[in-house]
């Protein structure tokens, strides 16, 4: 299989994360001790250290934090994506995640925006809510 660079190899923790994905759902870690959530994924809380935290499912809806148009990337598969948004969002539920903005014109792209979480080839990313269909 040619190496891709667009996913981690998963493990025994993060295999629940990537299997979610798959299905179309986003997931979070919540903190039983501190209640607060977190993400990338860890095995304890990164607020507290309390290592009583589980998975949970995300709304799917984030803001736009910032963003940047990729148009340069020779690691497979993104050199056939170019160009891409490279994004940080602010989930609705608190953490900060990186991701990929698709589906918006990159003119349209817009601090703040309202986004909601789309999954393709099993990766989270968003879209700007409001965008579907629109675009030619
Ligand atoms: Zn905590």
């Amino acid at each position: 299989m040619d190496a891709r660079y667009d996913r981690p190899e998963t493990d025994a923790f993060t295999r629940t994360y990537w299997d979610a994905a798959a299905a179309g759902r986003l997931l979070l870690r919540r903190c039983a001790s501190c209640a607060r959530t977190h993400h990338y994924p860890r095995e304890f809380c990164p607020h507290c250290w309390s290592e009583s935290v589980a998975w949970e499912p995300a709304s799917g809806r984030a803001t736009l934090y910032t963003w940047s148009v990729v148009h340069r990337n020779d690691l497979p598969p993104f050199k056939d994506r170019t160009p891409y948004v490279a994004a940080v969002v602010d989930l609705a539920e608190g953490p900060r995640m990186m991701t990929e903005i698709v589906d918006c014109p990159h003119g349209e792209l817009r601090a703040g925006a309202d986004l909601v979480a789309v999954f393709a080839d099993g990766v989270p990313k968003f879209r700007p809510v409001g965008w579907v269909g629109r675009l030619e």
